[in-house]
This record gives C-alpha cells, structure tokens and sequence, in this order.
C-alpha cells in the first residue's frame, strides 16, 4: 500500500471552560489512505469535528492540543507556522460543512467565487480560472453552468448549494477532503445525490475524504473504511464489509441497532440506553461501559487496548480478550446485514 495521506498519532485535544477542563478528544490515531473515503461516524459530541478542526488547524481559542501528531507530506501539521497552514488550507486540504451557506458569501455571484477562490490559491490567469470554474460546476452536476454562474447562492437549492460548496472546494485539486456532516441538513433524495457525487468525484479525482457523519446508516453506500468514535476516543475500525458485518464493539452494535434504514419500519429499531459520559471527569476504563450491558469489570477500571480482529479491523473491547465469556452482540443484526449487504454490493458494481 502506497503511503498514507494522513497520520493522526495519539492527538488529544482539551477545552477550558468555566465549568473545567473538557477532555474533548484523547489518544485519537487515525491514518487516511490515498483516495479513500474514511468515514467517522460517532453521536453528536463524540469528537469528530475537534479532531478534524485539529487537522485543519482552526480550533477555537479555549483549545489546547495536549498531545500527538498530525502528519502530513512529511511535516507536522501541529508545528507549521500559520503562513503555511494557510497556504495548505484550501489548496491541499479543503473542508466543506452541513451547512453550504457558512462557505458562500451571499452577495456574490457563485461563478466569481469560485473563481476568486482558484485566483487565491493559484498562480492562473481571470481567464483560465473561468474556464476551470465552469468545468468543476459542471463536474458537480449543476445544469446550464455557463447561465448559473452569475446567479446568487440564494438562486440555488440546499442540495445544488452543496454543490456549489463542494465545486469551491475541489477546485485546486485538494488532496484531501473533509466533509463535516455535508447532507445531514438536506433531505433523503438530496443526501443520497450528493453522497454519490463525492464517491464519484473521489473515483475521478482521487482525492482523499474524510468524511464526517452521526448517521452510519449513510456510511455504507460511500466509505470505504469506517471509524467509530465516543466520548473522545476511537472505539473500533475497519473496512466497511468489517464494520457492518462483524461489528466488535458494542456501541458499534448500538448504533447499527439504533440506526434506520429505508427498508426496514421503526419497529426494528433499538436505541441505546443512557447518554455519553461528561468530558470534565471522563470515566477510566471503556467510556461506553456505562452503558453496555455487556461490560465486564475491567471494562470500567481499565481502558482496553485495540485488539486485532483481521487485518483491517481493530476494536478497543475487552470482550475480545481470550478471557472473557463469548457474548452474541449481534442478535437481530441480521435483517440489517442483508440491507447494507445490497448497498455495499449496488455499490461495488456501480465502480465496474
Ligand atoms: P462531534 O463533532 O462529534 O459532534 P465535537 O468534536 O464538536 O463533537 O465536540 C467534542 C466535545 O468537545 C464535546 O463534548 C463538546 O462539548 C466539546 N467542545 C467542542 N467545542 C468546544 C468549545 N469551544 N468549548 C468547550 N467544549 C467544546
Ligand atoms: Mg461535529
């Protein structure tokens, strides 16, 4: 395998508010392969933006970096000086959100954006950057690229928003791509457009995506690995086929339980007990104890390590260890293994 594109090493991440110290992400590693899509799935709070704003080097002023690395070309991230995070940001790393409107800049045209964004970044000529500028629009998806390049981003819908956003976003040719939960604001037909454009636009650009979301049922049609996050930690990784098919964590169970799919009624549906752990007095040990109903002792006196189920697939459990009693976590998985079976496969076929 070539070399990663990204090494996150043992990064943890703290906020002082006035209530304390918050342990927002701790010992987080995560590596991105070239051209792939990692999504990290976790609920809302889990960490997944402050580990990527730690990326991009846009964390808020309360925060410190109390430990890691994140390296990149062979330099970390963490020690460049800002003139050369901010030639990075935009040109190599680029980041979209759920929310296109925060990217545009509602008093301009969409066409001049995106062009001012490639005149900013490159060394190109008004002409060319046009050029490139209706290209990627089209490379999106949005019709009549040469009439909507002078509308206004209000003239668009949510869903060709995005797409505006994430035009802006390839134009220099990232070789990475964050997508901070970039269809969570729009609705299921839009969302699915849009997670089959960023494959697409992966497959032909080669870009590498890191791609953010709180829903893993959107996980299974555009990953390519997965890795589940909670309370500030990675929990479990894998390929897709690892995480869908043979889960290891129970908070991995949870969330596949509790997630809908568009085949299956409510009924089927489990939620998973209890809330995450307060992140001032973050528990020792697993911090999803609490609220597994599988948990052994140790699991919350002593934080377990990733044991190796395969080659790809790594979960954080001491229901792995050789010691412990043999549980069926994935009971009433199974309707739901041939759901995302069908995905995975529908979208295997769609790259021959
Ligand atoms: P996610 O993206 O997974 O929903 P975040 O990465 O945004 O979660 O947040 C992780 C944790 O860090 C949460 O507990 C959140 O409350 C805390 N946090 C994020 N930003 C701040 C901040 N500016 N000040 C204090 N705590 C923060
Ligand atoms: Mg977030």
């Amino acid at each position: 395998m070539a070399e990663d594109v990204l090494t996150i090493k043992n990064l943890s991440v703290d906020f002082k508010t006035l209530e304390g110290t918050v342990h927002a992400i701790r010992n987080v590693t995560l590596k991105l392969h070239p051209g792939e899509v990692l999504a990290l799935v976790g609920e809302s709070g889990s960490g997944k933006s402050v580990t990527t704003k730690t990326v991009m080097q846009l964390l808020p002023k309360n925060a410190e970096v109390v430990s890691g690395s994140v390296e990149y070309e062979g330099r970390d991230l963490l020690k460049l000086p800002e003139k050369e995070l901010q030639k990075l940001r935009g040109n190599d790393l680029a980041e979209i959100f759920q929310d296109p409107m925060t990217a545009l800049d509602p008093t301009m045209r969409v066409g001049k954006q995106i062009m001012e964004h490639l005149l900013q970044h490159q060394d190109i000529n008004k002409e060319d950057a046009k050029k490139k500028a209706l290209a990627i629009m089209e490379k999106v998806g949005i019709v009549n690229a040469k009439e909507r390049f002078k509308n206004f981003p209000y003239q668009f819908s949510g869903g060709m928003r995005q797409r505006i956003v994430i035009a802006m976003a390839l134009i220099c040719n990232p070789k990475i791509l964050i997508a901070d939960e970039p269809t969570t604001a729009l609705d299921v037909t839009i969302q699915s457009q849009i997670l089959k454009l960023i494959k697409q636009l992966k497959d032909e650009l080669g870009t590498a995506v890191i791609f953010i979301t709180h829903d893993l049922g959107v996980v299974a049609g555009v990953a390519d690995r997965v890795a589940v996050m909670y309370a500030g930690r990675i929990l479990e990784f894998g390929s897709v086929n690892d995480i869908f098919y043979y889960p290891q964590h129970p908070y991995t169970v949870g969330l596949l339980k509790s997630t809908p799919t568009m085949e299956m009624d409510g009924g089927d549906l489990e939620s998973i007990p209890g809330t995450p752990p307060n992140l001032i007095n973050p528990p020792a040990g697993d911090p999803f104890a609490y609220r597994n109903r599988y948990a052994l002792k140790i699991d919350f006196k002593k934080l377990p390590p990733f044991f190796k189920v395969s080659d790809t697939h790594y979960a954080a459990t001491w229901l792995l260890d050789k010691q412990a009693p043999k549980v069926h976590l994935t009971d009433k998985l199974d309707q739901r293994r041939q759901h995302y079976a069908k995905l995975v496969e529908k979208e295997a076929h769609q790259d021959d």
